[in-house]
């Protein structure tokens, strides 16, 4: 076992998913068609919202049209973490759009609602309000959405959630996907997300407008319903493009995989929050800090992200791989990448991004990873660390 590598993410595909995208491949639909549309029930269903679902061919898509939709374009401004994956903050640089970034808090590693709060007051002042908060639920865990929705209330900016670590996530009294005072919610199902289809995505929203402008955006902003053409048809061919559009489309066999990991969901999350049970269990006496719960949440538990002394940080990253345990850093923070240092941005600027990237180390966690092999994950991590008891 110990020289098998072990991922720190991965899908889970049994013999029903295989056969469910067998049989899309001998159905007459190969793209986008009735297993879509029946994902976009079945998601709206899982997470029990009442709005509408757009699925698109990736979750960076999704942010795409999500910005397109929200009216994002040169001299608008949207405001996201720098502890995220690129994408959330590169759908706003797609669009010609301005990117600034809030610090994350301590404990959750997640967008610090007093910080925003702070830097809305001055923004305020000077004129140069968000139009766009994308707030990240970090690991799968709900960030501060009482607070960023009070302050989306009090200055008017709208808001993303980008979701993709947190398919099937609670929040107070909602699932994350349901609440109709986040603009747009976005979740991913690449592999190591919480269900797959391969590379696929999915815009959320209660906004039927928002819906409709992001349909638009997915198939090349072409419409052919009669009712909404600009100009009268001609003949039974004709269709229109009203808006620059994409192909952002998923395929029926991805939707297949889809509806068919969907049924498996709550067993999924069982044992992922099984899994974050056992690690803070078996961490307890070494040397590391464990992801804090805020209060009133349920995880996805995406990831399960330890921070390390930052002085021991790099031999225990290098130790684990040497092992076989594919760790992963979460994240780079975005500012730093030399895209965004070109756009003006250094470091220094958002201190606990930057020192959580000095500390931070993402175990195995997928709902397939064995007790054993999480087991042989904590010896070699107590091995690199040393128990702090006895
Ligand atoms: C994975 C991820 C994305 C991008 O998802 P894709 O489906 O791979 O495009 C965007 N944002 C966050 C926070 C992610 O983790």
């Amino acid at each position: 076992m110990s020289n098998q590598r072990i991922p720190y993410g991965r899908q889970s595909i049994d013999e029903a998913d295989i056969d469910a995208v067998v049989r899309a491949l001998r159905s007459d639909f190969l793209t986008q068609g009735p297993l879509v549309e029946t994902f976009e029930r079945d998601l709206l269903a899982a997470v029990g919202s009442r709005g509408e679902a757009v699925v698109v061919n990736s979750a960076t898509s999704a942010l795409h049209i999500a910005a397109l939709a929200l009216g994002l374009k040169p001299g608008k401004r949207l405001w996201t973490v720098p502890n995220t994956f690129v994408a959330t903050a590169n759908c706003a640089r797609y669009c010609g759009a301005e990117v600034d970034f809030i610090d994350i808090e301590a404990g959750t590693y997640a967008i610090d609602a007093d910080a925003l709060e702070a830097r809305l007051a001055v923004a305020d002042q000077n004129g140069a309000l968000p139009d766009v908060v994308a707030a990240v639920d970090f690991a799968g865990q709900p960030c501060a959405w009482e607070k960023l929705i009070a302050l989306k209330r009090q200055y008017g900016f709208r808001l993303i959630d980008d979701a993709s670590h947190a398919l099937g996530a609670r929040y107070q009294g909602w699932t994350i996907g349901a609440n109709p005072d986040v603009d747009v919610t976005i979740f991913s199902f690449h592999p190591v997300k919480i269900v797959a289809t391969g590379e696929g995505g999915a815009a959320f929203t209660h906004d039927s407008e928002l819906a409709h402008a992001m349909r638009l955006y997915r198939s090349h902003g072409i419409v052919r319903d009669e009712g909404e053409l600009a100009f009268e048809a001609p003949g039974p061919w004709y269709y229109e493009q009203q808006q620059l559009g994409y192909n952002y489309r998923m395929t029926e066999l991805q939707a297949a995989l889809g509806i068919s990991q969907l049924t498996k969901l709550p067993s999924f999350l069982a044992r992922r929050r099984e899994i974050a049970e056992r690690y803070d269990h078996l961490l307890a006496g070494v040397p590391v800090e464990t992801p804090v719960r805020r209060e009133e949440t349920l995880s996805a538990w995406h990831l399960y992200t330890i921070h390390v002394d930052e002085a021991r940080h790099r031999a225990v990253f290098d130790g684990l791989r040497a092992g076989g345990i594919g760790v992963q850093l979460h994240y780079v923070p975005v500012h730093l990448h030399p895209y965004y240092r070109a756009l003006g941005f250094s470091p220094g600027q958002f201190p606990m991004a930057e020192a959580h990237a000095r500390r931070a180390i993402s175990l195995p966690m997928f709902p397939a990873l064995t007790n054993e092999e999480q087991q042989h994950v904590v010896d070699l991590l107590s091995e690199l660390l040393g128990r702090s008891e006895g």
